[in-house]
């Protein structure tokens, strides 16, 4: 039996390899889950997958857990430092699947136990690519990517040398704004954009995909992948997201990975990796599908991508500046404190004001600089945010 832990355990890409390792009882052990607030859940498949320990990420959350595991045996804890011990347990394969940069830490301390940890949040190999890589390579871990972009890249990139690779190309559905004028995106509101036209996924990044912060958040993460130059990676509009990236080679070949809009492909992949093994995600039927379609993104539509290569050409820990200002912007959009474009702009100023975290050598990046960094990046963030609404 495989040892499986999964950290983000309640929410869209939890739940969806959940249902995969469900369908398979007897081939894991359910170590760790963890969530946040969504105790019923959490609670629920704990019981049903027999979990060895349930964490919440809340302490405040710690009561409700406990009543809702009495008497079933399994073991309860509750914070930061709780998720940090749970990622400590023994797993051969462990799921970070937490939203923002709260999965930094533990997905950091689970590659210190050597094991392969399939990587859903993007958010910490941009604030803290350099620093995951080296902890991977220091401690014999394998990092898989488990976002549907670079999962397709990985995959395109079996057997090959990347230095023949000349440019990897990432698609972007366009969000739900796709097809908008944009005079108009400065009214956009958080429920118009929070309906994906491909996708079904959290909230959060069913925003990021409007606004294509997540698509600039995974431009980052390609450069941290495969360690290719900001020159080399190109996004292309596909509306219809069933091209997940294409790998262009030296010989004017290019690889394309095509899938259903479903996480579990990409994580499935991951889960049964090194092997292919079954996951019951639909099967195309091209002759339906027809036609893919593809366009050249607007930057000025979508400023996010402009911004992603700067982070890139800056270096050091301007990831974590980005991400940190990003994950703020994001918050008061959904707040209302400011409109869909302002986020982008605060992002932009936050960058700005902190251009001196671009002057760091990637070797002797510390988990406690990349917490600074986010720290100071979100305090200037609320700061702009403030005054914009003075
Ligand atoms: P969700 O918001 O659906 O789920 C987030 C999970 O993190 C939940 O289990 C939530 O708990 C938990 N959580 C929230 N806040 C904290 C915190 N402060 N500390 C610890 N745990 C917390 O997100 P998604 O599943 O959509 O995304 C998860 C990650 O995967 C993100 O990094 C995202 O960018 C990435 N990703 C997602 C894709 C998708 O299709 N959804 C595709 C590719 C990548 P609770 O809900 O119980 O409060």
């Amino acid at each position: 039996m495989r040892r499986v832990s999964i950290f983000g355990a309640t929410g869209s890409i939890g739940q969806s390899a959940i249902d995969l390792i469900r369908r398979a009882p007897d081939k894991y052990q359910v170590v760790a889950l963890t969530g946040g607030r969504n105790i019923a859940q959490l609670a629920k498949d704990a019981l049903e997958l027999r979990a060895e320990v349930a964490v919440t990420a809340f302490p405040e959350c710690l009561g409700d857990l406990q009543a809702a595991l009495a008497g079933s045996g399994i073991e309860v804890m509750a914070g930061e430092a709780a998720l940090l011990e749970a990622a400590d347990r023994p797993a051969d394969w462990i799921l970070s699947a937490i939203v923002g940069a709260a999965g930094l830490a533990p997905g950091l301390r689970a590659l210190r136990q050597g094991t392969t940890l399939a990587l859903a949040n993007k958010e910490s190999l941009v604030a803290a690519g350099p620093l995951l890589m080296r902890e991977a390579k220091a401690h014999g871990a394998t990092l898989l990517p488990v976002d549907s972009e670079h999962s397709a890249i990985f995959q395109a990139l079996v057997g090959e040398d990347i230095n023949a690779v000349e440019r990897i190309i990432i698609t972007a559905s366009g969000g739900a704004f796709r097809d908008w004028p944009i005079d108009r995106l400065a009214t956009a509101t958080v429920k118009q954009a929070q309906t994906h036209p491909n996708w079904d996924m959290g909230q959060r990044i069913t925003i990021d995909s409007a606004s294509m912060f997540n698509k600039a958040l995974e431009v980052i993460e390609t450069k941290e992948y495969f360690g290719v130059r900001p020159d080399q990676i190109e996004v292309i509009v596909h509306p219809q997201s069933l091209i997940h990236a294409l790998v262009g080679f030296s010989d004017g070949g290019i690889m394309a990975h095509v899938g259903p809009a479903d996480m579990r492909h990409a994580i499935g992949y991951a889960l049964h990796w090194p092997d292919r093994g079954y996951v019951p995600v639909e099967r195309l039927d091209l002759a339906k599908i027809a036609k893919l379609e593809f366009r050249a993104p607007d930057e000025v539509r979508w400023p996010a991508l402009r911004l992603a290569r700067e982070v890139i050409n800056a270096g050091g820990l301007t990831g974590a500046v980005f991400n940190a200002a990003k994950e703020i912007a994001l918050d008061a959009f959904i707040a209302g404190q400011i409109g869909f474009m302002q986020m982008a702009e605060v992002v932009e100023e936050v960058l700005a004001q902190n251009s001196d975290a671009a002057g760091h050598n990637n070797d002797v990046i510390t988990l406690d600089m990349v917490r600074k960094t986010d720290h100071l990046a979100r305090q200037a963030a609320k700061e702009i945010i403030r005054k914009l609404n003075a």
